[in-house]
């Protein structure tokens, strides 16, 4: 299964049989790092305005494309088309907002150890690996692309490795980086074992782009090795439709055969997927390939962005056309990722319209609105975290360490607290 696109690229770079085309590491190894590259391979002269100032561009954010995710354009609508979009340097990458920033999440503030990043209770990011098979444009990361210093050695990965065991409320480890399957199997599965050998270690994820733009990545081989680390969920990263091929359909096939649950993460990108069709058409097929839609991300505020950010209407007018309308596992979460650090929070359209003491007015996603009666005599039991007196007999072993924060306190019975107030409040700091 070999387009003629892909015949003819590969027949320039290698000008002879076709054997190594399945072959990641030499897609890896001749990943497509020049515009001249670009041009011979696709057989066209690019715009001038796509070839000036290409020096300036890349060299503050390189280009990277694997000869697979290259064979995936469409030269007829270059500009439109949503693969050379994601993966060639355009000059809008150097049009820096004041309110762009460096490292919008505050991933790096938030770490304890260099690839760690501890931002919820119970869970990190920890940063593997800085390669990536592609560079996508919209790289969230991308102030570290390239990047040599914050290539994470042997000796950073045990430091978090060593910050994990010893810290025991961490339950879910999400690999990232980069991308984990830049990873030679042996690595990855000596990082998989010593995650393994930590009791408190529940689950193990990682995150990839490799079905997307490297699919022969997931080989017999690394799937084996996978499934000897179980429970390991797999989220992966396509945004458009266009990017589910017979290749990565296999690639999803391998993964989900071994066991793993797949989800995706798809980022709402302005002239890539910023439309209900395409997004539908999307988490349907993804559906088919047995991944779930998982998070669709508002574009973060990171420098060289801006041309892909969307207005968050944009966002909530997807999530409209897609809940109701289709099967709920197909509906990803909407979520902006708080910049300073704040983390993912939710946006949804509202379907809550007002309520009384005893009802609640809701709209559907036709426009029927109905209300919900509720119970007259419902009686709350109190809860004071003493699971052993309470009637409802759960008998949770671990509930004595459990303590509500944020909002999940004021809700709480058994904490007194009635108000959060910001740290430097003003008026509360003239108080008596
Ligand atoms: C996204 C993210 C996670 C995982 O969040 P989930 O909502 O559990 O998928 C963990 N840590 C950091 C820093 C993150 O950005």
């Amino acid at each position: 299964m070999i387009s003629e696109q892909q015949k003819h690229i590969y027949d320039e770079i290698e000008g002879g049989t076709r054997s190594n085309w399945h072959d990641w590491k030499w897609q890896v190894r001749h990943s497509i790092r020049s515009l001249e590259t670009v041009e011979k391979l696709l057989g066209i002269r690019l715009p001038d305005d796509l070839r000036e100032q290409y020096a300036k561009i890349t060299s503050k954010f390189p280009m990277s494309i694997t000869p697979y995710y290259l064979s995936l354009i469409n030269t007829d609508d270059l500009k439109n088309d949503p693969i050379f979009r994601q993966s060639f340097p355009v000059i809008d990458e150097l049009r820096v907002l004041k309110t762009d920033m460096a490292d919008p999440l505050g991933e790096d503030k938030d770490s304890p150890v260099p690839c760690i990043t501890h931002r919820y209770p119970d869970r990190v990011l920890f940063l593997v690996s800085n390669t990536c098979a592609m560079y996508c444009r919209h790289c969230t990361r991308k102030r570290r692309v390239g990047d040599k210093d914050s290539i994470p050695g042997k000796t950073q990965v045990i430091e978090g490795l060593d910050y994990i065991r010893n810290t025991p409320r961490i339950r879910d480890v999400l690999l990232s980086g980069g991308d984990p399957f830049l990873l030679s199997d042996e690595y990855l599965d000596w990082i998989l074992t010593e995650l393994r050998k930590i009791p408190h270690v529940e689950i193990i994820r990682i995150g990839t782009r490799t079905p997307v733009v490297l699919p022969y990545r997931i080989t017999d081989e690394l799937v084996e090795m996978l499934k000897k680390h179980h429970p390991v969920w797999i989220n992966s990263h396509f945004n458009h439709p266009r990017e589910i091929t017979a290749s990565s359909r296999a690639a999803l096939k391998k993964l989900a055969d071994a066991g793993i649950p797949l989800g995706n993460q798809s980022v709402l990108l302005a002239g890539v997927n910023d439309c209900p069709r395409i997004m539908k058409s999307l988490v349907h097929k993804l559906a088919v390939n047995r991944v779930r839609p998982y998070y669709l991300y508002q574009c973060d505020l990171s420098e060289g962005l801006s041309h892909f950010r969307t207005p968050v209407g944009k966002g909530i007018e997807i999530l409209e056309s897609l809940i109701g309308h289709t099967s709920g596992f197909c509906v990803p979460t909407y979520v902006i990722d708080a910049p300073g650090g704040g983390g993912k929070i939710p946006v949804m359209p509202n379907y809550l319209i007002s309520w009384s003491t005893n009802k609640v007015v809701l709209r559907n996603y036709e426009g029927v609105i109905s209300t919900y009666r509720e119970p007259d005599s419902y009686e709350p039991a109190f809860c004071d975290r003493n699971c052993e007196d309470c009637s409802l007999t759960l008998h949770l072993d671990d509930a004595e360490e459990y303590k509500a924060v944020g909002i999940e306190k004021l809700l709480a019975d058994y904490d007194k607290t009635i108000s959060l107030v910001p740290e430097n409040n003003t008026r509360y700091h003239r108080r008596k």
